[in-house]
């Protein structure tokens, strides 16, 4: 005993062993209590997520699993809420870009196959061996060094093997991986449990190039067909192509509600919003300029609102004196450049608007709703990347029906 030790509680008074929870802890709190004093958040809703996921699922129909791609901070909805209610939901894998996002996972308690779609080190074996990680393999050092751990560790190390069917990025060759896959095979404990192949060209108008990667891949598992496990479809490819389900199906931007332009699906609800709390209105005379560069002059007497929401949240630069803003339930014109940690809108129509209010940089308010399409198209760039930029500062709140179930970050 050191003279530190909490001296012992008096038996009428200790604690059992585990508290019970009581039906009042934790608290749950309403949206709106959850971010009354913050400058910005994210809303992701839960029950949006889980009823895209079954829309999706009934969409694609039985025997084929659902792959949820998770990369990239669940696409900057924030893995730590959206990775355990997507297992709550019975998702049968999951898939991301790092080794070091598969071990999140676990260490997120997530239970399910976690494949490693991008590239791994000889080095990386021991943790996919610790944590039960299923790599992408795309060459024999690689296979060797796992084959080596998972004897050492006394259990069977599984990888995926992914064929460079046109888009020529990662993967190997349909004549190297027909190779690989034989040399691996001759290992111990390495299974070869998958093959897979990605496309270049899903998301485009037009998507004919998917047949001649198809073909390839068709090919692959020709001479392969001992690999039980194959995978080609992202969302467009899994909406569009019922022949490329296989067994499985990569979901990411579907499962947050957000269909690529090309591909009809079911109806899906977006599950992200991202809002703020106007921190000062003023009011400038006509011809006076707003932020870095004076890029927007006002035209007339005008009252502007400051967002306190900048590029280092991710909101892109490029949203400068193009991007649209909800206030008062309008829509109104961001002004001037984005900054670090703010922008700032025009209210002039808006004259109600004050500090405090709530703005809807992405989501509705009243009848008016800015969608991932329209930031990512006003940005210049895609829905996935509007996502994806949104960074750590802002706070996740989970919720279903406007109860908060979860918070981090921020
Ligand atoms: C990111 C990714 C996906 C998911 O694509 P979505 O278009 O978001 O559904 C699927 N497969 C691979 C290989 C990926 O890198």
């Amino acid at each position: 005993m050191t003279e530190l030790a909490e001296p012992a509680a008096p038996a009428s008074l200790a604690m059992p062993e585990r508290a019970l929870p009581s039906p009042a802890f934790p608290p749950r709190l309403t949206l709106a209590e959850a971010t009354r004093a913050r400058n910005a958040w994210i809303e992701i809703d839960l029950e949006a997520l889980d009823h895209n996921l079954a829309a999706l699922r009934t969409a694609i129909g039985p025997g084929c699993e659902t792959i949820v791609v998770v990369k990239g901070n669940a696409y900057g909805a924030g893995v730590e809420g959206v990775a355990p209610a997507l297992e709550a939901a019975g998702v049968e894998r999951f898939a991301v870009a790092w080794v070091s996002e598969a071990v999140q996972l676990r260490e997120l308690g997530i239970r399910r196959p976690i494949i490693v779609l991008g590239h791994a080190f000889p080095e990386d074996a021991e943790a996919a061996l610790a944590h039960d990680l299923t790599l992408t393999c795309h060459s024999l050092a690689l296979g060797r060094a796992l084959s080596a751990a998972a004897v050492r560790a006394g259990h069977t190390a599984r990888v995926h093997i992914h064929i460079d069917s046109g888009l020529h990025r990662d993967g190997v060759s349909l004549e190297e991986g027909v190779a690989l896959a034989e040399a691996l095979r001759g290992l111990p404990a390495l299974e070869i449990e998958g093959i897979s192949t990605h496309m270049a060209n899903a998301d485009e108008p037009d998507d004919s190039f998917s047949d001649a990667q198809a073909a390839l891949f068709r090919d692959a598992t020709a001479r392969l067909p001992w690999i039980p496990y194959r995978h080609t479809a992202n969302s467009a490819t899994a909406l569009r192509r019922a022949g490329l389900r296989f067994e499985g199906v990569r979901l990411g931007l579907a499962l947050h509600g957000v269909l690529p332009s090309n591909t009809p699906g079911p109806a899906l609800r977006p599950i992200l919003s991202v809002k703020a709390r106007l921190a000062r209105v003023s009011t400038i005379g006509a011809g006076e300029g707003v932020s870095y560069g004076l890029t927007w002059r006002a035209s007339r007497e005008s009252r502007t609102a400051l967002v306190p929401v900048g590029y280092a949240d991710g909101w892109s630069r490029h949203l400068g004196n193009r991007g649209e803003v909800l206030i008062g339930g309008r829509r109104c014109p961001m002004v001037g450049r984005v900054m670090m940690d703010q922008f700032v809108a025009d209210v002039t129509d808006t004259p109600t608007a004050a500090e405090g209010d709530e703005a809807v940089l992405l989501g509705s308010q009243g009848n008016e709703r800015i969608t991932a399409g329209d930031v990512a198209t006003a940005a210049g760039t895609i829905p996935w990347d509007t996502f994806a930029a949104l960074t750590g500062r802002l706070p996740r709140i989970f919720h279903r029906q406007g109860v908060v179930e979860r918070i981090t970050g921020g």
